[in-house]
């Protein structure tokens, strides 16, 4: 089964939430702050159904005198959601050359896709993004995502894993190190929902005795799995309240989602 069917399933119902809200505030502060020129343009590396970008360029159109927005994405389904002043382009799974746009690109930017990939896909793609951009990107993943509370079992194809296909986890300092020496982070903000921490072995334990993402569609074979009944929910309720019980724990809380601007170190080299 494919990557390219889950997303497509995936942008067929996704919209814009106040959670989302929160998300196209921060872009736009790092826009606003770090592109004052007359003219912006921008680079989005997977996009899905552009439901930020769409009202990000709504919001940014009147301020400049020529905007370029270019989007991109694995999902068909997704792209034919994006604004159609936006130019556009289908990314492959295999690793694909951006070499059109290099140097081209005001901000480059790539929201809640790094923790996708892997590591090989991960670090080619966070290389043509380096190329593509003239100076910024914009970079947006999980923060501190314990991994192993979305961990679920499909039923249909045996899939153990994340609910939503993450394969890594970004802490400040993997993060703060993505481009490595060919990029530094200047500014970062931390937004979101809140995520809440517990230790593997209450994830474990709470496992044991039962608890379960109960309605997920499997990133693996795109089968939905609706395990949603009445003892269902009980019984999360009361393994939850008992063992994954916030006020009783020592546990850390943070928002779900760091975004950062990097800039590049050789702003001038034109490879
Ligand atoms: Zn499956």
């Amino acid at each position: 089964m494919s990557i390219e069917k889950y997303f497509d399933k995936n942008w067929e119902n996704i919209n814009f939430s106040q959670d989302k809200q929160k998300h196209l505030e921060v872009i736009l502060y790092f826009i606003n702050k770090y592109s004052k020129k007359e003219t912006f343009s921008y680079f989005e590396f997977g996009c899905g159904n552009c439901y930020i970008t769409n009202f990000l360029y709504q919001e940014l159109k009147d301020n400049y005198q020529d905007i370029n927005f270019h989007v991109s994405d694995i999902s068909r389904v997704g792209l034919s959601q994006c604004n159609d002043d936006f130019f556009k382009t289908v990314v492959s799974k295999e690793k694909m050359s951006f070499i059109e746009l290099y140097n081209q690109m005001d901000i480059v930017s790539s929201f809640e896709v790094f923790e996708h990939l892997d590591k090989e896909l991960e670090s080619h793609y966070l290389n043509e993004l380096i190329h593509i951009s003239k100076q910024y990107l914009l970079i947006g993943v999980p923060y501190k995502e314990k991994l192993e509370k979305r961990v679920i079992t499909c039923n249909s194809c045996g899939y153990i894993g994340h609910v939503y296909g993450h394969l890594r986890s970004y802490s400040m300092d993997r993060f703060s190190n993505l481009f490595k020496d060919k990029a530094k982070l200047i500014e970062y903000k931390l937004c979101g929902s809140e995520e809440i921490d517990f230790n593997i072995r209450q994830y474990n334990l709470s496992k044991k005795m039962g608890y379960k993402i109960l309605n997920f569609t499997c990133p693996n074979c795109v089968e939905e799995q609706n395990d949603i009944t009445y003892f269902n929910r009980i019984k999360n309720k009361i393994i939850g309240s008992v063992v994954l019980n916030k006020e009783m724990q020592k546990i850390e809380k943070h928002p779900f989602w760091i975004v950062g601007i990097f800039e590049k170190v050789n702003v001038d080299d034109k490879k």
